[in-house]
């Protein structure tokens, strides 16, 4: 933690930065997002278990309040790097424009509201396959990276008891998901990928989306949602954890992201470098689509 606050200390003083996004402590046993605009402000910074959000969406060009805040330097897990290469790859951040602090992290909690602490039990689903290495992003490096052992993600097997349906009996299981859904968009909100200025979503001049919340609409939100993200979701499973309707949406990224994988050889990567499927042409891309 000392660590931390005294780097961040030292950016602000010198002014390599004009703003350092972390965690602070929130209300209750949870931890907030933090924007850190002066070495005073440094003190406040936390990183632990609870700190479960993906900061990399303060840095899309949406956020145009933190971007008034000057040069963003910005608290890094492992996981999180990927959207932030993501948001470079597409255009969206200049890597020279951000300053990244990698924090060594050992896994994070599924519910940081439970003030339970990191176990097999409680763990993210997202931190099972995960190799906690330091991404190759990092300006600076916050502690030793260590793999955490949590055993294979849980979103696979109740993927392969879908897999397991007949499609008729699929359908019937999304038709009750997507019910529930009131088309709040906090999925959208806190997807660092979703950057649009305007949302498909939200146009009503032609209106390609019914906006309030029938399962007619509701299918088209989400199906369309999973096409946006295809290639591009990094799996961080913000959306599903700030659902306030408890949707299963990471049944719907993570067989977009294993579908990606098999046709495309393509995992989320913190290398923005690596061109995404949707954004470069191989000439050995399955291309059966194309009569
Ligand atoms: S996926 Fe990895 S980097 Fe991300 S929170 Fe879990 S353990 Fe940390
Ligand atoms: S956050 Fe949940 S309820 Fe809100 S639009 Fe997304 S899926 Fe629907
Ligand atoms: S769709 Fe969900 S899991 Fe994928 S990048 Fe967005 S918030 Fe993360």
């Amino acid at each position: 933690m000392n660590e931390l606050r005294q780097l961040a200390r030292k950016l602000l003083a010198d002014k390599t930065v004009g703003v350092v996004i972390g965690y602070e402590e929130g209300q209750g046993a949870v931890t907030r997002p933090s924007f850190a605009t002066s070495p005073e402000q440094a003190e406040k910074l936390v990183f632990d278990a609870r700190c479960v959000q993906n900061l990399a969406s303060y840095l899309s060009p949406r956020r145009s309040t933190v971007r008034s805040l000057g040069k963003p330097a910005v608290v890094v897990k492992a996981c999180d790097a990927k959207a932030l290469a993501g948001l470079i790859r597409e255009a969206q951040v200049k890597r020279e424009d951000v300053v990244v602090i990698s924090v060594a992290c050992g896994g994070v909690l599924a519910d940081p509201r439970s003030g339970k602490a990191l176990s097999e039990a409680m763990v993210a689903d997202r931190c099972r396959d995960c190799d906690g290495a330091h991404t190759s992003l990092a300006d600076h490096k916050v502690g030793q990276a260590k793999a955490p052992a949590f055993g294979s993600p849980k979103v696979d097997a109740r993927l392969a008891e879908l897999q397991a349906m007949t499609a008729p009996q699929r359908f019937a299981f999304f038709k009750s998901v997507f019910s529930e859904c009131t088309r709040c968009n906090v999925c959208r909100e806190v997807c660092p990928m979703c950057f649009c200025a305007r949302c498909m979503a939200d146009k009503s001049e032609p209106q390609w989306i019914e906006s309030s919340p029938h399962l007619r609409g509701n299918f088209a939100w989400h199906m369309l949602r999973a096409m946006h993200l295809a290639g591009r979701c990094v799996g961080c499973n913000e959306c599903e954890r700030a659902c306030p309707a408890g949707i299963p949406l990471s049944l719907i990224t993570r067989k977009m992201q294993k579908v990606v994988s098999e046709r495309f050889g393509y995992s989320p990567s913190d290398d923005p470098n690596v061109p995404a499927p949707t954004g470069a042409f191989r000439l050995d891309d399955a291309q059966e689509f194309i009569r």
